[in-house]
């Protein structure tokens, strides 16, 4: 399977292989990856699965996207990323609140987060392209982080051989939490480093170091050359398909559908990645009938998919759910290559550099109208809904899920679907516990992380996870803090 960029419209596009794409991340032209055509699951492909293991059915699926790849190395790879050691609680749960929702619980892994269910597998990726493309040098990995990605990069990329990793974040724009899970980080390849300044900072830091060719031969005389993780780069999105498969299997084996029976999809999502990924699933074939795309107050694809317009030039809010506080969804980009080619994909990206915003031609966005349906929730909308599914259901979500759960009711009552909703959960709640503890009307008078989980648990009679409940034993290990200016001499390890 060949790979192309999503703005090359030329009639022989540049094609490159799974492990080129995944090396370089973007393309040249500022495009992302995509595949030449999507591969089909078969309803016997989708039987076949049941059985097996989730990392069965991750290596399953990826070796139909990353044919370059040997079928024995993935399989491995997959076992090692998805074990029991690294996903003690399963890595893709599904959990059943009644006869229409279900959620799937994607944050069993180290940091907590969904995003370890592809930055557990990515570097290993990674680390096969580089054998593969008979690359010389090691990649080092610079990352700015909110949050979230920072650690679940440092998580994934400990002690991958021929990969480094830094990430830098903004000395005060992260919460006390974060800051501990990244400054006690375990591993002989990481490097994390504060930035004074805030993520624009860190962020615009990193891409000065990506754009400046002294620096890249000054790494390259050392023995490195700079690589991202992204959430653009095509080894992230692809081992998001995977969930959604699973949880169509694991729907069947517990009796809630029968094999071939339409489901519904809600994804709370920010870049666009991971309802991108639920795409991907039913285009293959996954019998999904409709996508639900949950926003909070951030909410510029919800009116994208009631208007067809995409207008980033507009307020920006904090909310309680950070990781979903983007403006611009950078994957949506790739919808926009499936449904409408490379040519729109490019004008459109163009537009939106130049102003700000575009608009969809209508048949392309009567097209995609078809598929998706956007809701968002305000801050109190959000806070609501976690009380009320704890009432209900006695199940404990974090902000990011409940922007889900509280989407995916918003479009049972509108439409009156009540197919069976698989609901992406993307967090445990004790990554974001104040705010879960103060929406079900015990807000916690401090900013002590053990003080805040443990007021948590018993509020909620619940666990702290094993991963952030270790974090709190661990020493610091990093303390550096640096100008922004300094950065490019803390990513040559000066
Ligand atoms: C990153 C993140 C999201 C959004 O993911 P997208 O890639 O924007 O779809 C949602 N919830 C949590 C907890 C996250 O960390």
């Amino acid at each position: 399977m060949n790979y192309r960029s999503t703005r090359d419209t030329s009639n022989t596009p540049a094609y490159v292989s799974s492990a080129e794409a995944i090396k370089k991340g973007l393309a040249p032209d500022g495009g992302l990856y995509m595949p030449d055509s999507i591969p089909h699951l078969s309803s016997g492909d989708v039987e076949a699965l049941i059985p097996l293991s989730y990392a069965r059915r991750a290596a399953y699926v990826l070796s139909m996207y990353l044919t370059d790849y040997d079928k024995a190395a993935l399989e491995a790879d997959c076992e090692a990323a998805y074990s029991e050691e690294k996903f003690p609680g399963g890595a893709a749960v599904l959990r059943k609140m009644d006869d229409t929702f279900s959620t799937l619980e994607l944050w069993h892994g180290p940091t907590c987060a969904f995003k370890d269910m592809a930055l557990q597998i990515m570097p290993r990726l990674l680390s096969r392209a580089l054998s593969m493309t008979g690359e010389k040098l090691r990649a080092h990995i610079l990352v700015a982080t909110s949050g979230d990605t920072g650690k679940a990069a440092l998580e994934g990329y400990r002690d991958v051989p021929g990969v480094d990793i830094t990430v830098f974040y903004p000395v005060d724009g992260v919460s006390r939490m974060q800051k501990m899970q990244m400054t006690t980080q375990e591993g002989e390849n990481v490097n994390v480093c504060a930035v004074r300044g805030n993520f624009d900072d860190a962020q615009n830091g990193v891409k000065e170091i990506f754009s400046d060719a002294a620096l890249a031969d000054e790494a390259k005389k050392a023995g490195s050359f700079f690589s991202s993780a992204n959430s653009i780069n095509w080894g992230r999105l692809a081992p998001q398909i995977v969930y959604y498969i699973s949880a169509y299997c694991d729907l069947v084996k517990n009796g809630s559908i029968k094999l071939g029976d339409e489901i519904n999809v809600c994804v709370p999502t920010g870049n666009f990645g991971n309802i991108f990924a639920a795409y991907l699933a039913k285009t293959m074939g996954l019998p999904i009938a409709h996508l639900i795309c949950a926003s909070n107050s951030n909410c510029v694809l919800t009116d994208f998919l009631k208007t067809g317009t995409y207008d980033r030039t507009r307020e920006f809010f904090k909310t309680m759910s950070p990781s979903m506080d983007i403006l611009i969804s950078s994957n949506l980009e790739r919808l926009l290559y499936v449904v409408g080619g490379a040519e729109l994909t490019s004008r459109l990206m163009n537009e939106l550099k130049e102003n700000g915003k575009y608009t969809l031609p209508a048949d392309i966005m009567a097209k995609i109208g078809g598929v998706f349906s956007g809701y968002y929730l305000s801050e109190k909308e959000t806070a609501e809904t976690i009380g009320r599914t704890f009432d209900k259901f006695g199940y404990l979500i974090d902000t990011h899920t409940a922007v889900g759960v509280g989407c995916a009711e918003k479009y049972v009552t509108e439409t009156g679907d009540k197919k069976v909703t698989v609901i992406a959960s993307t967090a445990s709640p004790y990554k974001f516990a104040a705010d879960v503890a103060a929406s079900l009307g015990r807000p916690i008078d401090s900013d002590e992380p053990s003080e805040i989980l443990g007021t948590l648990s018993s509020i909620s009679g619940t666990e702290i996870p094993a991963p952030l409940k270790r974090t709190l034993t661990l020493p610091v290990r990093f303390t550096r803090v640096v100008d922004a200016s300094e950065m490019p001499n803390v990513a040559l390890k000066k």
